[in-house]
């Protein structure tokens, strides 16, 4: 059985891991070489894409797919939507592993938004100029929040940021698992006041909802792109995922 993982996630990792060295599966994960040092899977790993929809029916006949579960992350929305043409022209099943996204708990005060536009547009609303906006919502979206020049934007990402910033601005790389204490030192550091998210999910970088709760501060939270709906097989987690492949 040859797998294709679409990876870049913790779950794609866990899932390769989970199958490597089963005996019958031959396990190859992609990812789309954004990350700088990317956290690698075992076993073979593809690099840098496959040329749209068309490269990856090419590759999945070329090298025989047998199946294909795509692990990106839940915002990673042009992928998921060339795996899905591409696993239908080439007649190869297709399992999408998304983690769920989070839920609002008490004393929460969640904004939900549809894109990162809208939260730049929350993010003003629900604060005051000279104040300080943390954002977490990635390095390749930052324009606009560059459009105000009257706040400061802690802006926190993995690699150098790819986009406009705003006049006012601190860059912080990093990269997760985070601690709720080491979230409470950093946004009380910088006197944040609104912290702006995408609905991410999973373990990893929960640590910094947990601080704005304890902060009794507002969250822009920005949905997740809609999947695809039709016929697809999705499930949540690694276990679901392996034994979907029969493992
Ligand atoms: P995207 O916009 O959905 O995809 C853009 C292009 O990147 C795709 O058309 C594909 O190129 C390539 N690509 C994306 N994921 C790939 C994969 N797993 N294997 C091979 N090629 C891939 O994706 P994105 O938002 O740039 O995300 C890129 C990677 O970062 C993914 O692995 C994703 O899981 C991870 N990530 C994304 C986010 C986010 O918020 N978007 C956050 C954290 C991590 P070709 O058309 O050439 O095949």
């Amino acid at each position: 059985m040859r797998v294709l993982i679409l990876g870049g996630t913790g779950e794609a990792r866990a899932l390769a891991a989970a199958l490597h060295g089963r005996s019958g599966f031959s396990v190859t994960s992609s990812l789309a070489g954004r990350v700088r040092d990317p956290a690698l899977p075992v076993g073979a790993v593809l690099i840098g894409g496959f040329g749209g929809t068309a490269g990856l029916v090419a590759f999945l006949l070329e090298h025989r797919i047998d199946a294909v579960v795509d692990a990106t992350h839940p915002f990673a929305r042009t992928m998921t939507g060339n795996a899905v043409a591409a696993t239908a022209e080439a007649r190869v099943p297709l399992l999408i592993l998304r983690r769920p996204g989070w839920v609002e708990r008490a004393g929460d005060q969640w904004h939900r938004v549809e894109s990162v536009t809208e939260a730049a547009a929350m993010a003003r609303k629900l604060s005051k100029p000279g104040e300080t906006v943390f954002v977490t919502t990635g390095r390749r979206e930052l324009a606009p929040f560059a459009a105000d020049d009257e706040r400061h934007y802690l802006i926190r990402t993995v690699d150098e940021p790819q986009d406009e910033l705003p006049a006012r601005h601190t860059v912080i790389r990093d990269r997760g698992p985070y601690t709720p204490e080491g979230e409470l030192d950093l946004m009380r550091a910088h006197d944040v006041r609104v912290l702006v998210t995408k609905d991410s999910g999973g373990a990893m970088t929960t640590a910094k909802l947990d601080a704005a709760r304890t902060l009794r501060l507002p969250v822009v939270m920005v949905d997740r792109p809609a999947l695809p709906t039709i016929g697809l097989n999705e499930v949540a987690t690694v276990a679901e995922a392996v034994a979907w492949c029969g493992g």
